[in-house]
């Protein structure tokens, strides 16, 4: 009787794992069939300066406008495909996007430049000959200043060579292209990143702001990441600025640039020109 419901148990986990393995597989099939539909769609969140006023730029999120599922988050589908050249494929796709979306703006004449900040996935960046990619794909909107479109590095992912990776980078970079170390802080070589890595914007990643008011652990890293940026002469923007009360602490703490949802929470690319004509500093900001 052991015998048999040992032999069970290891059926039962066979059978799990096939299903595991026959998920993945669907999940799989259904990205491939949403890139080949066009079913992904880039909402942008803004960035701002609160300090001057200004709107400083937008960051590109992508969604997936699921026909039955609704819009979904990149936690829905990302992990899904992070070791799958799919990645790369949507990556590449979101940077023609992006880049078409500038153009578009530019044409209306908004009465600012409007920078793009687009996510890259370490794999993406990494590739051999990500540089003549990048270069094929700004060559493709040539009324578009490659200085328009900054690319955001996952601190949090582990870069495998770092000299290589900023190689790859200082390449990028002289082709006007300039680059941000994404949820900084988080990931196990912030500093050697910060070191050798020649991004120049640092966002503090948002676990960190989100309990600046309430945790003073928090809010020593806070501190922390803005002088390390004054340091090594980089910028340095706050994400997950919730409330106007987040905004008026960084500032007091130096940092002007910020991205949240007690700014603007990401939006369609039509909403955008509204929101940035309409956008005003809060008073309790002018200090
Ligand atoms: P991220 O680049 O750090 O982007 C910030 C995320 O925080 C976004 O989630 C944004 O909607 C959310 N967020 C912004 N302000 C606030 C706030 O005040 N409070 C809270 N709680 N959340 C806020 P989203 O759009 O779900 O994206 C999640 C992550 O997925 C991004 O984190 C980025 O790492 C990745 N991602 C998004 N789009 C792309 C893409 O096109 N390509 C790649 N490779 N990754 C992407
Ligand atoms: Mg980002
Ligand atoms: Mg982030
Ligand atoms: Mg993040």
């Amino acid at each position: 009787v052991a015998k048999e419901s040992g032999k069970n148990r290891f059926h039962l986990f066979d059978t799990a794992q096939d299903d595991a393995v026959k998920v993945q597989r669907e999940s799989l099939e259904a990205i491939r069939s949403a890139l080949d539909n066009h079913q992904f769609v880039l909402h942008y969140q803004p960035k701002v300066n609160m300090r001057s006023g200004t709107v400083t730029g937008v960051e590109a999120l992508i969604r997936w406008q699921h026909p039955e599922r609704g819009l979904l988050n990149p936690i829905e589908f990302l992990p899904i495909i992070e070791n799958n050249p799919m990645i790369v494929e949507m990556g590449e796709w979101v940077i023609d996007r992006a880049l078409t979306q500038i153009n578009q703006w530019q044409n209306m004449r908004l009465n600012l430049p409007l920078f793009i900040s687009v996510n890259i996935a370490a794999v993406q960046l990494q590739q051999p000959d990500f540089t003549q990619r990048l270069t094929t794909l700004l060559a493709a909107h040539p009324n578009v200043l490659p200085s328009y479109l900054e690319l955001e590095v996952l601190e949090t992912t582990a870069l495998d060579d770092v000299n290589h990776v900023s190689t790859i980078m200082n390449a990028c970079m002289a082709l006007g292209v300039s680059f941000a170390l994404d949820d900084f802080g988080t990931g196990y070589s912030s500093l050697t990143y910060l070191r050798r890595l020649p991004a120049n914007l640092i966002k503090i990643d948002q676990s960190f702001v989100r309990d600046m008011l309430i945790d003073a652990d928090d809010l020593a890293i806070v501190k922390g990441v803005i002088a390390l940026a004054k340091l090594f002469n980089r910028e340095v923007i706050a994400e997950g600025v919730e409330t106007i009360e987040h905004g008026a602490a960084l500032l007091q703490l130096g940092c002007e640039l910020a991205q949240g949802y007690g700014i603007a929470r990401p939006m369609p690319a039509d909403d955008i020109p509204q929101w940035v004509s309409n956008w005003k500093a809060n008073e309790a900001w002018q200090v």
